[in-house]
């Protein structure tokens, strides 16, 4: 990232992207190990139906505890593995378990969905909505206990694959979600061709809340046009009881963020649910 490139895409030469090639490739080379292993694991964070404060979903989000280097943060090591063959078994991982979480969750009563994020390089592959519903039908789950995720960017850069696979999964009530919407270059005239029914708007809106005559109408737009093309709309960056609020008056159907919960491991998430706050 370091390198300072000119326009004739020569780069050159500096320490710091020295040190973030090699610390890339050590990340790579200890990808396998890690996915053999038990260095991954999945953390859930909630998502609150704002009108009733219940707990509806959950999001499904890899961590890396590394030996050596720590934790390594998904948004370091996501972008490094979509570029190898690993991605699909690292897709494959975050799904089984997903689903092996939310078999839990239901049979000890709480009806809920978990949503996983997936790189498109895995769903763009043939046969991924035929395989992903065997695994539900396997475990006696129905596909809507199931969410996936995708950033818009990615989902249109993989398009002519993924949309066919997504209709499949969509067509047999599976939810499909925008994630981060608004923070790349979002493309209106495509909304409403995706193949998904949510839209969770990326945390940099929720800002504008917290600051106090801050301009909100980006944010108030989002939720109608959203609404206006037939989505649920789940706000991301919930962070204070003020946005909350604010959001549910907007008619923002969901929320999640550190007001309400972080990231936990499975254990305390289930010990989460059975006390769930109120809020609002
Ligand atoms: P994302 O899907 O947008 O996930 C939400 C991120 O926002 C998470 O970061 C979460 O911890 C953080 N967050 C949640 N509530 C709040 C809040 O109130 N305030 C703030 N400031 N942040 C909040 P995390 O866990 O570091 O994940 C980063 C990204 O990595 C995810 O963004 C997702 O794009 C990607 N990712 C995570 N797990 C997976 C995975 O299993 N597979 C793939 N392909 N990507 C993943
Ligand atoms: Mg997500
Ligand atoms: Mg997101
Ligand atoms: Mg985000």
């Amino acid at each position: 990232h370091d390198a300072r490139e000119v326009g004739t895409g020569i780069s050159f030469y500096s320490a710091a992207s020295d040190d973030a090639h090699r610390r890339a490739y050590q990340i790579l080379a200890a990808l396998p190990l890690a996915l053999a292993g038990n260095q991954l694991h999945l953390h859930f964070q909630p998502r609150i139906a704002l009108e009733s404060g219940a707990c509806v979903a959950a999001e499904a989000l890899v961590r890396w505890d590394h030996p050596e280097l720590g934790v390594i943060s998904p948004l370091e090591f996501i972008p490094l593995i979509e570029q190898t063959a690993l991605i699909g078994t690292l897709t494959d991982w975050v799904i089984e378990n997903a689903l092996s979480s939310v078999v839990k969750l239901r049979s000890a009563g709480h009806d809920l969905r978990i949503s996983v994020n997936v790189s498109p390089v895995s769903t763009a592959e043939a046969g991924f909505d035929r395989r992903l519903l065997r695994h539900c039908a396997d475990r006696n789950l129905p596909a809507s206990a199931i969410e996936l995720e995708f950033t818009e960017g990615a989902l249109l850069a993989h398009a002519k694959r993924t949309f066919s696979n997504l209709e499949t999964l969509r067509a047999a009530g599976m939810a499909v979600a925008i994630d981060d919407f608004g923070s790349g270059y979002s493309n209106l005239a495509y909304l409403d061709q995706l193949p998904a029914n949510v839209l969770k708007i990326d945390r940099t809106f929720m800002s504008s809340i917290r600051r106090p005559g801050g301009s909100d109408y980006l944010l108030r737009q989002m939720i109608d046009i959203g609404h206006t093309l037939g989505f649920r709309i789940c706000a991301e960056g919930v962070e204070t009881v003020n946005a909350y609020r604010y959001l549910q008056d907007l008619g923002c159907e969901e929320g999640q963020g550190f007001y309400m919960a972080a990231p936990m491991r499975f254990e305390h998430f289930t010990r989460w649910l059975q006390s769930v706050p109120s809020y609002g």
